[in-house]
Formats: structure tokens, C-alpha cells, sequence
């Protein structure tokens, strides 16, 4: 795997801080069941790094104290952590809004066929990927089998109430581009997602969030690889749209990897840019909101991920 951060350290990027912490984005691990081209964490079914009991006591006893009032649960894919139901069970009943970003087709795997159940027995929003609304394209970058998969995946959302206007169960999906590229505008895919994936499967889901591709982990390594990488920086950094600092994600939340240790965002922690204080790493353990709050953020040339164009964070474009 080729390491883009030597090549990132060269950008230079406006320094921003943090506001303060609305969002936690927990890291629960980097196992996967799938292995997709565009994957930020190179998450993939041999990885076995996973959030320990331990530190996920500790990482709920942050959320407590610093009165946390959304979860957001990433990986890998997020629901293969033996603790996923006990997390998200105790976060729904101290009133915390819990997001789980889901791959879809780990819905349908062995083993995980009640988990579509209980994300709505929990009234958990899903924040879907579905890179395209076409089969051929969807298949290219995550897998064989994975779109097929998908539509199974999401008909079961469907069935239990996801996607629905009258429903509070919240089904958003994920599109990013297949490659060195930017997303065409939210909004108007929004629309094209829906009409297509209603005629053609009679599928429903609330909103579409576009989000950049950004040059780490296998991606980034991809874009070396294939004489990429400059092409797209520039790409990116022609692109540069100022406004979009203001709501840059890593103002109003914070990354915690599978081993408690604290990061701006999952980028920073794909590259191994951790949150320091005294020349030590911070861990969820022994730190407060107000620590961090206010704070300079680790920037470097990956962030023109975030305000290229209409600008991208895990909530989709910023303006
Ligand atoms: S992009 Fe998501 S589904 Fe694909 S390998 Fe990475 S974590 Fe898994
Ligand atoms: S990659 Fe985006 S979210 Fe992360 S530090 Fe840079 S601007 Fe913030």
C-alpha cells in the first residue's frame, strides 16, 4: 500500500479550530465483509483490529459525561462488532442519536439478518452506501454481487418502515465518484436516485449525500499507482471553494479509533494524524469536551477533499 501523506504534507491548507463537539464518530473497527476500490480505511474480512469491551465502556462513559448527544458508528463495516446491539441499545436509551454508516450487503450475511430488525426496533438512522444507482457501476468499485445484494438489503429497510415520509426511521444513501473526479450536484442526483431506483425496484429512501473521494489509504494508493495522485490534488485544489471551511465536519465532531485514541476526523485517522497533548497521544479515557473545543485542527492536502466544489463531509455537500 502506497502512503500519500509525504505527498499531502507538501499542500499547504488555511488552519481552522474546532467549534465544539455536536458529533462522535466512532471507529468500532476495520473489519469488513467487503474489500471496495475506493476505501478510505482499506477496511476488508481479513482485518482483526475491533474495539475492545474496555474501551468501549470508557468511550460510553465519554459520551455521558460530555453529554454527547450523537453517535455516529463507522468501520469497517460497523454491525460485524460483537458489542453493535449492547452500543446501540445503551446510546437509544440515554436519548442519543445514533447514525450507523452501513454497507448494505452485510444486512443479508450470515450471522447479521437481525440487524436490519433491531436499527429500527432502535430507531437508528442508516446512512447507506450506494455509489450508483446502476448495477455495472456499483459491481466495479465494491464487489461482485454487491448491487444485487444492496437492492435486497435495502427492500428489507423499506419493508420495515425505512425511507418512509411518514416513518421517523431515516434511510439516507451514500454516492461517491468512481474514481479521480468530483460529484456531479447533490440535489439534482438526489432526484435522478430516486426516480431510478423507484421504477426500476420500487425502492424509497429519505436523502442522497454525495461525498468526495479522499486520497488516503487504497484509494490514495490507487491514485499513485495509476499516475493519479497530482492530476486529482489539482483537481481538488482548482476547486476550492472557501466558504466551505465554515462547515468543514471536523469543526463540530470528533474521530475515536478502534483503540480509544482521538483524531479530527477519520481521514486524519486513516493517516495516522492524531490528536496530541504533553507529546502523548489523547485517548477517550482522559480527556473532556472542553479539552478539545476550540482547538487547532491537523490540515493537510487531503482536506481539499472537504471544500473542493460544493464541499463533502459525512453528511454530504456543504452549500
Ligand atoms: S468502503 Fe465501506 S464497505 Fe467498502 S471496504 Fe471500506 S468499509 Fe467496507
Ligand atoms: S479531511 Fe476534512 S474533516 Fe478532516 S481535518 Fe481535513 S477538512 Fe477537517
Amino acid at each position: 500500500m502506497l502512503d500519500t501523506l509525504p505527498f499531502l504534507n507538501k499542500i499547504t491548507f488555511p488552519a481552522i479550530n474546532r467549534k465544539s463537539i455536536n458529533i462522535l464518530q466512532i471507529n468500532l473497527g476495520y473489519r469488513c465483509n467487503q474489500q471496495c476500490l475506493h476505501c478510505h480505511v482499506n477496511a476488508g474480512p481479513n482485518r482483526s483490529e475491533e474495539m475492545s469491551h474496555e474501551v468501549l465502556i470508557q468511550t460510553l462513559e465519554f459520551i455521558k459525561i460530555n453529554h454527547i448527544k450523537v453517535v455516529d458508528l463507522t468501520g469497517g463495516a460497523p454491525e460485524m462488532h460483537p458489542d453493535f446491539i449492547y452500543l446501540i441499545k445503551t446510546l437509544r436509551n440515554w436519548a442519543v442519536k445514533v447514525i450507523n454508516r452501513c454497507n448494505l450487503t452485510i444486512l443479508n450475511e450470515p450471522g447479521y439478518e437481525a440487524i436490519a430488525q433491531s436499527l429500527a426496533d432502535n430507531q437508528v438512522e442508516v446512512v447507506a452506501s450506494m455509489p450508483c444507482y446502476l448495477e455495472e457501476n456499483v459491481n466495479k468499485q465494491r464487489g461482485n454481487g454487491v448491487f444485487e445484494s444492496s437492492i435486497t438489503a435495502l427492500k428489507k429497510l423499506n419493508q420495515l418502515g425505512y425511507g418512509d415520509k411518514g416513518s421517523s426511521l431515516i434511510l439516507n444513501l451514500v454516492y461517491n465518484p468512481q474514481g479521480a473526479s468530483l460529484s456531479p450536484e447533490q440535489f439534482t442526483l438526489e432526484k435522478d436516485y430516486k426516480q431510478f431506483l423507484a421504477e426500476k425496484y420500487d425502492i424509497i429512501f429519505n436523502q442522497l449525500f454525495t461525498i468526495t473521494n479522499v486520497p488516503v489509504k487504497r484509494f490514495g494508493s490507487m491514485l499513485i499507482s495509476k499516475n493519479q495522485f497530482t492530476p486529482y490534488m489539482d483537481l481538488l485544489q482548482n476547486a476550492y471553494q472557501p466558504e466551505n471551511l465554515e462547515g468543514v465536519m471536523c469543526r463540530y465532531q470528533l474521530s475515536i479509533d478502534w483503540q480509544g485514541y482521538l483524531y479530527d476526523c477519520d481521514f486524519n485517522q486513516m493517516l495516522d494524524l492524531p490528536l496530541e497533548g504533553n507529546g502523548q497521544r489523547l485517548h477517550i479515557s482522559n480527556v473532556s469536551s472542553d479539552d478539545l473545543n476550540n482547538k487547532e485542527i491537523i490540515v493537510s492536502g487531503h482536506c481539499y477533499a472537504c471544500t473542493a466544489g460544493k464541499g463533502s463531509s459525512c453528511g454530504g455537500a456543504l452549500s
